[in-house]
């Protein structure tokens, strides 16, 4: 198995000391519902965690939830709320969000208020060796010229480092510009903890290590989390951790996701309304929005588009109708060896073992899916056949969660209808293709043409 390491820049064959994996990712920051494009990181380290338990390795996967944080202060002052009410909320529809997502293979969620005795003894233990110093009446921070490895990650430097977008702490009294904090003294109005750092909150960078070194200790194996977290987060948790325990490297390798983009600029009316993950699941069920979220490559930004989620529809549809077949298939009662899904379980690993190539997996899928029909139109798919390929979609689905358990419920005689206009179609007739859509159209279903085949949607009364 192979992924590509943001800290070297390459694709290395991937190892772990006996078949425990150690796994961290980073969590979202409770102060609102999640955006689609974490619901993309965390729905892929899913299926990272779940395809390496199926290589047999003992992933244990830990994700940290950020429940005290400018950003929740901030929307708690707003709204004249409790911050760590505002934060439970949040949180609370996170959990339900990942359930609904099918989102299933984190071992354990971790809060950071659950963490602050473990965050203490790392700042601790940070300025015992004199990587931290404090400003008076304002906090802890990280001394950055004590650590001069600093930008490893993402090829910055300290100097670079007030150029960062999000959440830098400003102090004029800093020693250098990119020092962070890692612990904040508590104002009028903010959660805080008493310590011997003085009453305060931690910084945001300093949960992640804290725990991980709680639960991992001073080194571990895969650190995931979106592109946009190298810059400053996982520098700073490099610089934590390393400066805390004089062990190099912290962590072995590093996956980071990149962005969910809407190339077109403007985003349609249907979509302006859904940028949370939590809006989204209203609408769509769980397989069409995994297809969506792993439908290209993790590394490449995904087009956030009414016609994505489209051809994530006909896909999900595609492979329901198929399931159903294939289900009929299985239970016939004449049986032969077979071999039918050899070439498809090797074709799909090896797209996983290969950095994780999603694509490259659901093509083997759909190739699966197109031979089997073939045999199966020409009475060549046995039972066994069946049983194997519903063997390997249960495979699949515990790696990937993209089989529906059914397929959506069409009446026999559109379905034919349906048939015929691809006919039609295939031979150019298209004047009675059109017309036969239509007729379709008139009974109530409406059809949308993509890549995987016709998507058949019933049409809303209104
Ligand atoms: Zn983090």
């Amino acid at each position: 198995m192979e992924l590509y390491n943001t800290l070297t820049r390459k694709k290395e064959v991937f190892e772990s000391a006996g078949q425990r994996v150690r796994m961290f990712v980073c969590g979202p920051t409770v102060y609102d519902y999640i955006h689609i494009g974490n619901a993309r990181t965390f729905v892929f380290f899913d299926v990272v965690a779940k395809y390496l338990r199926f290589r047999g390795f003992d992933a244990q996967y830990i994700q940290n939830i950020t429940d005290i944080d400018d950003k929740i202060i901030l929307r708690a002052q707003k709204e004249n709320q409790d911050p760590l009410t505002i934060a439970g909320k949040f949180t609370e529809a996170f959990l339900k969000d990942m359930e609904s997502l099918g989102v299933t293979a984190v071992s354990q969620y971790a809060a950071a208020t659950e963490h602050i005795d473990q965050v203490i003894k790392q700042i601790k233990t940070l300025i015992d060796k004199g990587h931290a110093y404090l400003i008076e009446g304002d906090g802890w921070y990280f001394d950055l010229s004590t650590f001069p490895e600093y930008g490893k990650l993402s090829k910055r430097t300290t100097e670079m480092a007030d150029d960062a977008v999000s959440r830098i702490d400003e102090n004029q009294n800093k020693r250098n510009r990119g020092d962070f904090a890692l612990w904040k003294l508590s104002k009028p109005g903010e959660p805080s903890w008493d310590s011997e750092l003085g009453k305060g909150r931690p910084g945001w960078h300093i949960e992640d290590t804290a725990i991980t070194e709680h639960y991992f200790g001073p080194q571990y194996d895969l650190h995931g989390g979106g592109q946009d977290l190298i810059f400053p987060h996982h520098e700073a948790e490099i610089a934590q951790q390393e400066a805390a325990s004089g062990l190099k490297p912290f962590v072995r390798y590093w996956m980071h996701v990149a962005f969910i983009v809407n190339k077109q600029a403007k985003m349609s009316k249907s979509l302006g309304n859904f940028t949370s993950a939590h809006d989204l699941l209203e609408s769509y069920p769980k397989e069409v929005l995994r297809f969506f979220l792993l439908s290209a490559h993790y590394r490449t930004p995904l087009d956030f588009t009414d016609q994505n989620l489209i051809q994530s529809e006909a896909a999900i549809s595609r492979i329901g109708e198929f399931v159903e077949r294939i289900k009929i298939i299985a239970n016939q009662e004449e049986s032969t060896s077979s071999d039918f899904t050899e070439a498809f379980k090797k074709d799909f690993t090896s797209a996983l073992d290969d950095d994780f190539n999603i694509p490259n997996a659901l093509a083997a899928l759909f190739d699966l899916i197109r031979q089997s029909h073939t045999a199966a139109d020409e009475q060549k798919l046995s039972s066994t056949d069946a049983q194997e390929i519903q063997n390997a979609l249960g495979e699949v689905n515990a790696i990937l969660g993209i089989i529906p358990a059914q397929a959506t419920a069409i009446p026999e005689e559109i379905k034919k209808s349906v048939q015929e206009r691809e006919a039609m179609r295939q031979n150019k007739d298209f004047s009675s293709a059109d017309a036969l859509r239509q007729k379709i159209s008139d009974q109530g279903y409406q059809i949308e043409d993509t890549t995987y085949g016709p998507l058949l949607k019933k049409k809303k009364t209104s």
